[in-house]
């Protein structure tokens, strides 16, 4: 369908996995696309890449300033970049907690703080950001992960509350393990990476992977006008994970 006709998007890590399919989604519906990442070579045709660094202000600020310049407009934020980590918090030095909470948690704080001048201009003003099932649901070896997540959806519902009345809804999806080119990379680092999959494929309780394009169909509709009643939620595609 072409609910996104006439709006423009901005998607940042939107070269790769589940950015670069949210992405295509928002264009396949009629959206104008800006993809930012660190390396912009993956997004997908017809999408636009911007090369900018969530975790430096004044690279976001170029990137806002670019898709305005090119449509003139800013009506959904994709806040989706983000970077993994493991191990519990005796094996996260303090260095890495910033570094990790840097981009995941202050990257879309700041994604978000560039566009809302422009979002309050627009009619169909959304905020979607990709936290996780790890925001909530305890996982192993995932403290500081986790603890992003958790951040990322608790700042979803703080900037749901503070936005609404300006007509900019926010919310967050919290995928399961999705199958994109980072838990490829975890997977192909195992000693057996086919064994490694199926143990995968097997602690899901809908027991397979979740797939990037169905992550991007939820934050499709978080971000479109479909949705135009659902504020501060947290839209969990995790195959029963977080509740179970
Ligand atoms: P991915 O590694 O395939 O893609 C992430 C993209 O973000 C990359 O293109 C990367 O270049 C970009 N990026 C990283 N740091 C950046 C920065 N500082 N500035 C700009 N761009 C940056 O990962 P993915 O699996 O598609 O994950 C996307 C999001 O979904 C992440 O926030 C991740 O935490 C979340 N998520 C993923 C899964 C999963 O299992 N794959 C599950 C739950 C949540």
């Amino acid at each position: 369908s072409g609910e996104y006709e006439g709006l423009v998007a901005l998607v940042t890590g939107g070269a790769s996995g589940i950015g670069a399919a949210v992405a295509a989604e928002l264009a396949s519906r009629g959206a104008q696309v800006a993809a930012l990442d660190l390396d912009p070579a993956g997004v997908p045709d017809g999408v636009l890449g911007l090369k900018a660094d969530v975790t430096n202000d004044e690279s976001v600020r170029q990137a806002v300033d670019q898709v305005i310049a090119t449509w003139g407009r800013l009506d959904v934020v994709v806040n989706n970049a983000g970077i993994g980590a493991q191990g519990t918090v005796s094996d996260n030095s303090d260095e890495q907690w910033h570094q990790v909470y840097d981009v995941n948690v202050v990257g879309a704080v700041r994604v978000s703080r560039a566009a809302l001048p422009h979002l309050r201009k627009s009619p169909a003003a959304a905020i979607v950001n990709v936290a996780s099932v790890a925001a909530t649901a305890g996982l192993p070896q995932r403290a500081l992960y986790s603890a992003t997540k958790g951040a990322l959806q608790s700042l979803t519902m703080a900037m749901a509350a503070d936005h609404v009345r300006e007509g900019i809804r926010v919310n967050c999806v919290n995928p399961g393990t999705a199958e994109t080119p980072w838990v490829q990379r975890l997977l192909d680092s195992a000693p057996d990476p086919q064994a490694e999959r199926a143990a995968l494929d097997a602690r899901q309780p809908h027991g397979r992977l979740v797939t990037a394009q169905e992550v991007a169909l939820a934050v499709a509709y978080l971000g479109g006008p479909n949705s135009g009643s659902t504020v501060g939620a947290a839209l969990a595609v995790d195959g029963g994970m977080a509740g179970l």
